[in-house]
């Protein structure tokens, strides 16, 4: 079995944006710029917002944070929007989900302009990704695509499942596997909660992707001897093995899967940290115009 180094792979990507962004620096003495929107108090929310400004320095980017209570007017929030669209200094903008209850999440996100919005949520995005013109594609499919290219994996008309139909993960993933472009070419299979015959279809797959948010849901019988297993689940449960009281596990129970793959992703240190530096790639597409000139 073979560890995919999510954190070793990032980290030679964040080399490269930082080199990048010093030599922007040196050219033109405007470095790129990152805007987030976060609503509310949300202790989560807060915590990636803080990891995306503290990325956003590492690489030498600038970054600003817009803060609004949760009881904001959804007026409010989209004139906030128009402001950083219009600043020619603020070459992307996030906006942190979940919003309150009260805003429609897709009519913020339709009011970024597509040139800005570096997360890929606007549909024009989404809709460009599909028909595999240039776009922003959002951050976690997106480092799970360069993983796998960075790691030589090969794609071409292997079997894919992906486990999970978000609109964030699992179809997007599914739609860039399936392109006919490298990587991709793969035969993709998608599941979702209504699949029958999960496993039988699991079993079947060179590589496995999964997103469904259920902590250690597949087991070593779902998988092929030898498959790749790329997991994207994020899971924060209790442990009296480490001083926080918590570790971090993933949607894939590790160590008898590990036994059975021929690569796989661990957790923490595997998608997770790809999907921050894909951010930080987006952001510096943009402040080069790349994707709409
Ligand atoms: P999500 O929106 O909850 O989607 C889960 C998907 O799994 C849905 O399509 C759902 O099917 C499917 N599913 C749920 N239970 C199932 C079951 N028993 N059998 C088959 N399919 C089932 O999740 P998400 O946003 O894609 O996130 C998935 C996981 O990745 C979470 O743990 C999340 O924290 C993590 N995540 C990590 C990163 C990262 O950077 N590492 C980024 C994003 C998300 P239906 O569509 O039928 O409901």
């Amino acid at each position: 079995m073979k560890l995919i180094d999510g954190k070793q792979i990032a980290a030679a990507i964040r080399e490269e944006i930082a080199d990048e962004v010093r030599r922007i620096k040196d050219q033109d003495g405007k470095v790129p710029h990152l805007a987030a929107i976060l609503v509310g108090e949300d202790p989560a929310s807060e915590t990636y917002v803080n990891n995306k400004e503290k990325a956003c320095k590492k690489v030498g980017f600038d970054s600003s944070a817009y803060r609004f209570p949760a009881d904001v007017k959804e007026e409010e929030l989209l004139e906030a929007v128009d402001f950083i669209n219009n600043d020619p200094e603020i070459d992307g903008l996030i906006v942190q989900l979940p919003l309150p209850p009260h805003i429609d999440n897709q009519k913020v996100i339709q009011h970024i302009l597509p040139e800005k919005d570096v997360d890929g949520f606007h549909p024009v995005n989404v809709g460009r990704m599909t028909i595999g013109l240039p776009s922003y594609v959002s951050a976690t499919p997106y480092g799970i695509m360069e993983m796998i290219r960075r790691s030589g994996l090969e794609t071409s008309g292997k079997s894919c499942v992906v486990l999970g139909r978000s609109n964030i993960v699992g179809k997007p993933v599914s739609l860039l596997m399936a392109r006919n472009e490298e990587p991709g070419n793969a035969t993709v299979t998608v599941c979702h909660s209504k699949t029958r015959n999960l496993k039988e279809i699991t079993s079947a797959a060179d590589i496995l992707i999964v997103a469904i948010g259920r902590p250690e849901f597949v087991t070593a019988d779902m998988v092929r001897e030898g498959a790749v297993v790329i997991d994207v689940g994020i899971h924060r449960v209790p442990s009296d093995e480490t001083r926080s009281g918590f570790r971090l596990i993933g949607d894939v129970r590790f160590d008898e899967v590990a036994k059975k793959a021929s690569h796989i992703t661990p957790v923490p240190g595997g998608v997770g940290p790809m999907t921050i530096v894909s951010l930080l790639t987006n952001t510096l597409k943009a402040s080069k115009k790349e994707i709409y000139g």
